[in-house]
């Protein structure tokens, strides 16, 4: 049976990753410092190897066919506290990654980069050949974790695929971390019947896209042909203002929608949605489920 590896497997997207790839057929090895994964993430059938990818690259790229690489901190204010750290998981873990993949023969690298290397460039939707602009120490070590998986590419026989996650939400988003996402935090704010914070105005938009959605597009990535050092938007092109988002949610738990303003973060970008195109010509993907559908998935999935 051939090999995966998910790096970032206890994670939310991970997680999802390591079980559709199991429900196909595939061995998946789970690679996973848990910083911000979790234990239950970890799908049954996967083997685990626990520890920083920076330690263990060599360990978790022995015997893969395809190395999905998403292990990274994720967060825009975190790293704006912890740059270093943030460099360290995401840009430094990345190479070690691509070297360790290199030398172990893997067909090919995917790796998880983020809408966020587009900052505050004003044309929308983004592009992936328009210059990125990061604003955050997130962003940068994003851009450089994409642009050492160009290089490989151009300088040896490893695959390498980047693709740009816009704003990823479905069942498992974790709610309690500082650092967590938008949709899980209004989540329970509906539960526990409380006002949705809301940084700023609430008019900036973002592409929010079903995570399994995001699944079939690593996976699509993992295997289309004649894509090796390409990059790729993974996002189905729809803005929506977080107040939009709100409303939506609230009419799903059957409530009005109350919102607490909050002053605006730092490094946040005002607006952001996806083109789309070159993912579905390239790698034959859609992210088409409904924002609805998937909101109603991930609130029945508490
Ligand atoms: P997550 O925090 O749930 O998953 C990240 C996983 O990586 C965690 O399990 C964590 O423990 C692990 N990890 C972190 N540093 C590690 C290290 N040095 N060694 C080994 N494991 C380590 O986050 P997620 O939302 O599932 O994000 C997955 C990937 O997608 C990340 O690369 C993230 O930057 C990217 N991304 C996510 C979004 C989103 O909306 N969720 C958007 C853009 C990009």
């Amino acid at each position: 049976m051939t090999l995966d590896v998910v790096t970032g497997g206890a994670g939310f997207i991970g997680s999802h990753l390591a079980e559709e790839l199991l429900r196909r057929g595939r061995r998946v090895r789970v690679v996973d410092d848990f910083s911000t994964g979790r234990r239950a993430n970890v799908p049954a059938g996967a083997e685990l190897l626990e520890g920083d990818v920076n330690a263990v690259a060599a360990e978790a790229a022995r015997g893969a066919e395809v190395v999905y690489h998403l292990a990274a901190l994720p967060s825009v204010p975190r790293s704006v506290e912890r740059p270093l750290e943030c460099h360290r998981a995401t840009a430094r873990g990345t190479i070690e990654i691509l070297a360790a993949a290199e030398k172990a023969g893997v067909r090919r690298v995917v790796v998880a980069s983020s809408s966020s290397v587009y900052g505050d460039t004003p044309t929308l939707p983004k592009r992936e050949d328009m210059p990125p602009r990061p604003l955050s120490p997130y962003a940068a070590a994003k851009l450089a974790a994409e642009l050492y998986t160009r290089s490989w590419a151009a300088l040896t026989r490893l695959e390498t695929v980047a693709l740009r996650f816009f704003n990823v939400y479905g069942p498992r988003q974790d709610p309690d971390s500082p650092y967590a996402a938008v949709i899980p935090i209004f989540l329970r704010s509906l539960r526990e019947k409380r006002p949705m914070p809301v940084n700023g105005d609430g008019l900036q938009t973002r592409d929010f896209t079903y995570v399994g959605d995001v699944v079939r597009g690593l996976i699509a990535a993992g295997t289309a042909p004649g894509v090796s050092g390409r990059v790729y938007n993974l996002a189905g092109g729809r803005p929506v203002t977080i107040l939009e988002l709100g409303r939506a949610l609230a009419k799903l738990a059957g409530t009005e929608a109350a919102f607490e303003h909050r002053p605006a973060r730092a490094g946040d970008v005002k607006a952001s949605h996806a083109d789309g195109s070159a993912m579905r010509r390239d790698l034959g993907m859609s992210t088409d489920t409904p924002l609805e559908e998937g909101l109603r998935r991930t609130w029945e999935a508490r």
